[in-house]
């Protein structure tokens, strides 16, 4: 078996970069990477948690890849082994956390769109998920309040304010997806993750989303990482087998 590439790792995002978008990756894709990792150290990073991930890309994904960044790196996998962990209540502390949270909920209820459904807010270890309509509604009713929202701006305008009440908290705020924002501090973006990979002189990262405002944004820009955009699951097999497994 060749020898892997010292001090280089292929680094990718997760939603539309090796799955389409909130499917499951390809048997072809799971070959892939496999071929992959006899040439170079492999590593994902995805802003969903380890539960999530393992939905798309499947049971065995803490054996699969080199290093598995969940929530963007707040947990942090190496070799199979957790190496760190870092969550928003150790962070904020919990009366910042009740402050911002009691006046979203506020903000929420006095919101008057369409139609409401549950879980306004979803509270996970490393940042907010904020949904005006609520994550409990069905596709239909993501799609209409998707469209909703492009002409009335809900989610901007509410993210414009929140910005400036809590200016002092060094907050960002993401909108992605057709129904929320997450909110998280700043540089939690897909940028933690590379303080585990010091060791590596060239990080090449993969991801859809590269564009200003995007989820693979600030990691593409990084001096740390030469950064490459795609365009799907199989425009990333293309571009990998010319960087990494080409003679
Ligand atoms: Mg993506």
């Amino acid at each position: 078996m060749a020898v892997r590439k010292p001090g280089v790792i292929a680094l990718f995002d997760v939603d539309g970069t090796l799955t389409a978008p909130r499917k499951a990756a390809t048997p072809e894709m799971l070959g892939f990477i496999r071929e992959l990792r006899k040439a170079v150290t492999v590593g994902i990073v995805g802003g969903s948690d380890l539960s999530k991930i393992t939905e798309q890309l499947g049971r065995t994904v803490i054996d699969d890849y080199d290093y598995v960044f969940s929530e963007n790196g707040l947990v942090a996998h190496k070799d199979r082994t957790l190496i760190g962990t870092q969550s928003l209540k150790t962070f904020l502390g919990e009366e910042k956390l009740k402050e911002f949270i009691n006046f979203t909920l506020h903000y929420i209820a006095d919101l008057d769109i369409p139609i409401k459904r549950g879980t306004f807010i979803e509270f996970r270890s490393g940042m907010l998920n904020v949904s005006p309509i609520g994550r409990n509604c069905s596709q239909e009713e993501r799609d209409e309040f998707e469209r909703f929202d492009k002409i009335q701006n809900i989610r901007p305008k509410m993210v414009s304010i929140l910005r400036e009440k809590f200016a002092h908290f060094n907050l960002t705020f993401s909108i992605g997806g057709q129904i929320s924002f997450d909110v998280f501090p700043q540089g939690w973006d897909k940028t933690y993750c590379l303080r585990y990979l010091e060791k590596f002189q060239e990080i090449h990262f993969f991801g859809d989303k590269t564009y200003k405002g995007g989820n693979d944004h600030e990691i593409y820009e990084s001096e740390r990482t030469v950064g490459h955009t795609v365009t799907s699951p199989e425009d990333t097999i293309k571009q990998c087998k010319a960087l990494f497994l080409s003679p």
